[in-house]
């Protein structure tokens, strides 16, 4: 198990654009593995390349159901709006307002670079969006609704 350090916000390669992937290597296997490592430690339910400092198009995400490898993810369609608390490991200690869509429906490649489709309601609606939003340089505070408000931290 090996942790990566995530980046806060602030740091510029959290605003960068990310390249697309184009094969699988070992250290790309490696960086996967390390990015469920750390969203796991962090109790997150996701996370990008961008925020352990990987200019790449991958993203891991589980909401509880099963975890989701996405490389080079495209939101092919959205429904509706769902509004409510949203936080990310990059802005620790708080959450704020958002509005997303209550649904997504995604394509992206998994581990293998075998293309799927994946369909999110309510959080996995709101995680996809947040985190395929971290692909090209853009975090929640930016869409956030009123201010940040300052979360109790877990004790655990
Ligand atoms: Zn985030």
């Amino acid at each position: 198990m090996a942790l990566r350090n995530v980046r806060i916000l602030g740091d510029e390669i959290l605003r960068k654009k990310a390249k697309e992937v184009t094969e699988i290597t070992p250290r790309i296997e490696e960086l996967i593995d390390d990015m469920f490592d750390t969203m796991y430690e962090t109790n997150g339910v996701g996370l990008a390349a961008p925020q352990v400092g990987i200019r790449k198009r991958i993203v891991v995400i589980d909401c509880g159901d099963q975890p989701l490898v996405l490389i080079n993810p495209v939101i092919l369609e959205t429904k509706g709006e769902q509004t409510g608390n949203e936080g990310c490991l990059s802005v620790p200690g708080k959450v704020g307002i958002v509005t997303r869509p209550q649904y997504a429906r995604v394509k992206a490649l998994n581990e293998n670079m075998e293309e799927y489709i994946i369909e999110g309601e309510d959080l996995l609606a709101r995680c996809l969006c947040h985190e395929i939003d971290h692909l090209d340089g853009i975090m929640y505070v930016d869409k956030v609704e009123g201010e940040l408000m300052e979360v109790e931290p877990d004790e655990d």
